[in-house]
């Protein structure tokens, strides 16, 4: 990727010098230890990470924490991957703002958290083992970036942009959170009678995550001449590599649609590449759409 007039995002906050710990932190007791107990439980017989069931139990139980009791700590100057995560993260900052006023909007950035191993959200304790995540209750995108070693050895998915993406796609359910779209997906997940009904849900959120990093894709491009030939196959090929059907073949052997809580391979490269080729949210309804 071409980022070399890019910005450098102030939104950063680097916790991978502190320890962490390894268990549950429950100083802040935001949530009770039943909550969390329960939640991974169910998360246990249903597959739903936990982060996402405490999102939606302390969505209704208590105000969200967005500041954090830590002072913030800016990545050193000389780490070459987090000033590249802080100037995509600059970037997505300067493209939703133009999107933002566009559609009359205020865009209010998120915060991106590097963290190693495991670290305090208000969405609970977030593990790196689940991978990238945004939490809505503080606003956060969160990333261990030992992730992107595994997106080239386990998911045969290097590359800048495939890097980029990742981002790119938490800032999307930033986005979806802005927009209220989350709110509602998730009240709809509580009134769902079932985990198939709800899971499909969590699909439809996912790729309209992913379309809104094609979005990003298509803005950045036009106003920056950020991607470089060749480097949109990066992030179609991390967006096969990680989709649902791919994931589950490779664990289990075997596909179940109605498990899915991201799409299918297909989905997700087929929502990136409409978000890229339009540079519009609009066209990212995945809601309101038979075919997915
Ligand atoms: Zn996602």
């Amino acid at each position: 990727m071409r980022l070399d007039n890019e910005r450098e995002s102030n939104n950063i906050e680097d916790r991978r010098g502190e320890s962490s710990g390894g268990g549950f932190h429950l100083g802040a007791g935001r949530l009770g230890i039943g909550a969390i107990v329960l939640a991974l439980v169910v998360s246990y017989f249903t597959g739903i990470s936990p982060s996402t069931l405490l999102n939606l139990v302390s969505g209704s139980a208590s105000p969200p924490a967005i500041s954090s009791s830590a002072p913030a700590h800016k990545p050193p100057a000389n780490d070459e991957m987090a000033t590249f995560v802080s100037k995509v993260l600059a970037d997505t900052e300067d493209t939703w703002q133009v999107i933002f006023r566009e559609m009359n909007h205020a865009y209010r950035a998120p915060k991106l958290v590097l963290f190693r191993g495991a670290t305090q959200t208000a969405c609970g304790t977030g593990k790196a083992a689940t991978g990238p995540f945004y939490c809505s209750l503080d606003e956060k995108v969160y990333i261990d970036l030992t992730f992107y070693q595994e997106l080239k050895d386990r998911f045969h998915a290097p590359g800048e942009f495939a890097e980029a993406y990742v981002i790119a796609h938490e800032v999307g359910h930033h986005v979806q959170k802005l927009l209220g779209i989350s709110e509602k997906v998730h009240a709809a997940q509580e009134r769902a009678t079932n985990q198939a009904q709800a899971n499909a849900l969590s699909v439809r959120l996912e790729l309209q995550a992913d379309c809104f990093a094609g979005v990003w894709t298509h803005r950045a491009d036009r106003m920056q001449h950020i991607v470089e030939p060749g480097e949109i196959d990066q992030a179609l090929n991390a967006a096969t590599a990680i989709g649902d059907d791919r994931l589950q073949q490779e664990a289990r052997g075997t596909v179940r649609p109605e498990t899915f809580t991201h799409g299918s391979s297909e989905q997700r490269v087929r929502w990136f590449k409409r978000g890229m080729e339009t540079g519009q949210p609009a066209q990212c309804n995945t809601f309101d759409t038979k075919k997915l």
